[in-house]
């Protein structure tokens, strides 16, 4: 090890939040609620401002991402036994929101772009008769959402984004998480708001709006919540959600609210970085980097590329190369799921056979997260170390060239 920049450092808490935290533990009112309000709590203020972010009228804060998805479905009405359509490249805890309901996994194929396959969609939408789709922007790979929208539209497919890597990202324009019905997005450390955990939901819909605010423990405090529902709505739910316990706490909304305004400058940090990565990967002829269409404006804040024609052998032997010279490289074709990297075959109730190319695909895929700060001489430094070590593995005369 030694001489590379530390891949897994987390976005810096600003002072600011570090202020605003000392000032909330001295009044010693952390939790969600409080019986006699005399103004409104962090948690409610971040609401209003994230609602507004994303340009939706209702913003629900949680716990989690993963609480995001789990309320975004219930809200829609996912029921136990209902397929979930999902692209067969996300993080374990998408897989596990359809789990948390007792729904079914239907996975569907991506593209060598990393995006969901439109023609397996609409495919997988008749052959299962699923009625809804959890989408992930994995990595920050948008896929065209306007085509989307109008295979959903055709189809009857009602949407859900999952955007934990595209905080900050847009469509021709339109920030991610406002095409679908929700839009679900996280606070964990190594996404683009750092509040340890945490994660919102961002919603047009009244009624999925209500049914959040209502099973993620709202008791009859819901007026304090930062975007309510008209009152007939509320009236509607009030005694028909469980209380699942599944809110943001006072101090996560400190600590986000001044990195809000953070998020273009933090955006372009990391592309900056990422593209430098990119460009230089795209140099040798043993990677294949996904194609980036205009109408992406994408929130980079990690890299991927494959090493088309590389053996599960020749992988585990580039992966560990890439370590031992410094850099933490991820690999999503391993047996088992390893860190936070997993694949289609290690997630609960889903069946992996359905989607033979987003394994295939997987099988050499890897991936670098890009801490921000890091100077144009360490994205060289880190290029040029899996530049080295795919050069040893090419000399065995085993990897093709792009595909
Ligand atoms: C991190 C992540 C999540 C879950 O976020 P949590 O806040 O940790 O629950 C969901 N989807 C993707 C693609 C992620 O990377």
């Amino acid at each position: 090890m030694g001489g590379v920049a530390d891949l897994g450092r987390p976005p810096e808490i600003p002072g600011e939040a570090l202020a605003d935290v000392q000032a909330l533990l001295a009044t010693a009112r952390l939790h969600r609620y409080a019986e006699s309000p005399t103004q409104p709590t962090p948690v409610a203020v971040l609401e209003r401002a994230f609602a507004g972010l994303i340009g939706r009228r209702y913003a629900v804060a949680l716990n989690s991402c993963g609480s995001a998805m789990f309320m975004a479905l219930k809200g829609a009405g996912v029921c136990p036994g209902d397929p979930v359509l999902m692209n067969a490249f996300t993080l374990g805890p998408v897989p596990g929101a359809v789990d948390h309901i007792g729904a079914r996994p239907v996975l569907v194929e991506i593209t060598e772009d990393l995006t969901i396959d439109m023609d397996d969609l609409r495919a997988k939408a008749r052959s299962s008769g699923a009625r809804h789709l959890l989408l992930s922007h994995m990595r920050g790979h948008i896929c065209d959402m306007d085509a989307l929208a109008a295979l959903c539209e055709a189809e009857g497919i009602s949407l859900i984004e999952d955007c934990a890597h595209t905080l900050g990202a847009f469509w021709a324009g339109q920030p991610t998480g406002s095409f679908g019905r929700a839009g679900c997005f996280s606070f964990q450390s190594a996404k683009h708001v750092n509040t340890g955990e945490g994660g919102i939901l961002a919603t047009d819909d009244p009624d999925l709006a209500a049914q959040a605010i209502l099973h993620s423990g709202s008791y009859m405090l819901y007026g304090q919540n930062g975007t309510v529902p008209p009152s007939e709505v509320m009236d509607h739910w009030k005694t028909r959600c469980a209380n699942y316990s599944l809110r943001m706490s006072n101090l996560v909304a400190a600590l986000a609210l001044p990195q809000l305004p953070l998020i273009p400058e933090r955006v372009a940090d990391w592309n900056a970085s990422h593209d430098r990565i990119a460009a230089r990967l795209a140099l040798h002829p043993g990677f294949a980097l996904p194609h980036r269409p205009q109408a992406e404006a994408y929130a980079q804040s990690s890299v991927q590329f494959r090493l088309p024609g590389a053996s599960a052998a020749q992988m585990a032997r580039f992966v560990a190369a890439v370590r031992n010279a410094g850099v933490m490289v991820k690999w999503f074709g391993t047996e088992l799921p390893e860190g936070y990297t997993s694949s289609p075959p290690h997630w609960i109730g889903a069946d992996a056979s359905l989607v033979p190319r987003a394994c295939a695909i997987q099988a050499t895929l890897c991936d670098i997260r890009i801490p921000l700060g890091l100077s144009a001489q360490e994205c060289d430094q880190i290029a040029d170390t899996l530049m080295k070590a795919a050069s040893v593995l090419d000399k065995e005369g085993t990897i093709h060239g792009r595909a």
